[in-house]
């Protein structure tokens, strides 16, 4: 019996090495993959769904390692905020999002506004947003091109609410719009809306995936009804189903996200799918 009982310990055990071993191994990896561009962009489309058109992009990292083949956010992000790689990632893919928006402006192609990801980490940084200006100006971005999507966390980490505030005042004088992410996952979001300055709000997948219960259908409708009033845009991630698609727009959501009309793309891609909806 005591055999038996002991048997988990070695098996979690070999797990957890062979996880910090991973670790390890990413982390070593970060430099030169950061040197390399092996971080890529991927852009996910926003469609507004009464016209079907093209309407912005989320741009969401993937790591195209040579040899380890592609690795998603959800195994390295979290990573490297415990380490601070994270500042330099969400750099890095703001710059390639400024050198892409350049790229369309300098060849006359429709700009889509974009928005980036900031982990809380690096919001917290005092030099995050003039860095980032400075960053959008070296490559002509104009004001309302790139929103910045901060989670709920950036809101409460920082005790002296002003502190935020002043931030998000920051951000709108430099040109940024302020993009609340999963919207609804954590407990006083609606009080959020009410303390800051935030231009859209991204409603987080679970909402889509409870949406036939008739009493999230109500909360839904009850958040878009304040966003309305409050002059808020909202976002619906995580669309997945015609029929979470029907009820969205029941409700007067303003942009829609999700696999229903596309999955984060390679830029070439999102291109070739851009020239399709775009009118
Ligand atoms: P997020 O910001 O909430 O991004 C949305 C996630 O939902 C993305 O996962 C996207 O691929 C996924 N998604 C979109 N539509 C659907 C759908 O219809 N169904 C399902 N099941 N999923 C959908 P992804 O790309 O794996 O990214 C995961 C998270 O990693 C992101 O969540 C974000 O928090 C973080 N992340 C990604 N890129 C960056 C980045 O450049 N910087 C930072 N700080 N975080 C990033
Ligand atoms: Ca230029
Ligand atoms: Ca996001
Ligand atoms: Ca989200």
């Amino acid at each position: 019996q005591r055999y038996h009982a002991q048997q988990p310990v070695v098996y979690y055990d070999s797990e957890i090495t062979r996880k910090l071993q991973r670790e390890h191994e990413l982390n070593d990896l970060f430099d030169i993959s950061i040197q390399n561009h092996d971080f890529k962009v991927y852009l996910q489309p926003k469609v507004c769904p009464y016209s079907s058109r093209l309407l912005g992009a989320e741009a969401l990292v993937r790591w195209q390692h040579p040899k380890q083949g592609m690795i998603y956010p959800s195994e390295f992000i979290p990573l490297f905020e415990k380490n601070g790689n994270i500042c330099r990632l969400d750099n890095y893919m703001f710059e390639e999002v400024c050198i892409l928006i350049e790229r369309w402006i300098d060849n006359h192609k429709p700009v889509i506004p974009i928005s980036v990801n900031l982990s809380r980490q690096h919001f917290k940084n005092p030099e995050l947003l003039p860095h980032l200006s400075d960053i959008a100006r070296k490559h002509q971005i104009t004001d309302g091109m790139i929103e910045l999507e901060l989670t709920e966390s950036v809101f409460f980490d920082d005790k002296r609410i002003e502190i935020v505030k002043d931030n998000i005042k920051t951000m709108h004088q430099l040109g940024f719009l302020c993009s609340l992410d999963d919207f609804g996952t954590g407990f006083s979001s609606l009080g959020l809306l009410k303390e800051f300055d935030i231009d859209t709000i991204k409603l987080d997948r679970k909402f889509a995936q409870d949406i036939t219960n008739p009493k999230s259908r109500h909360i839904l409708a009850c958040i878009m009804e304040l966003t309305k009033n409050l002059n808020i845009k909202t976002v619906a991630e995580g669309i997945e189903t015609q029929e979470q698609l029907n009820v969205l727009k029941e409700l007067h959501c303003d942009l829609i996200q999700g696999y229903l009309y596309a999955k984060p793309l390679p830029v070439a891609e999102f291109e070739q799918w851009a020239q399709n909806h775009l009118f």
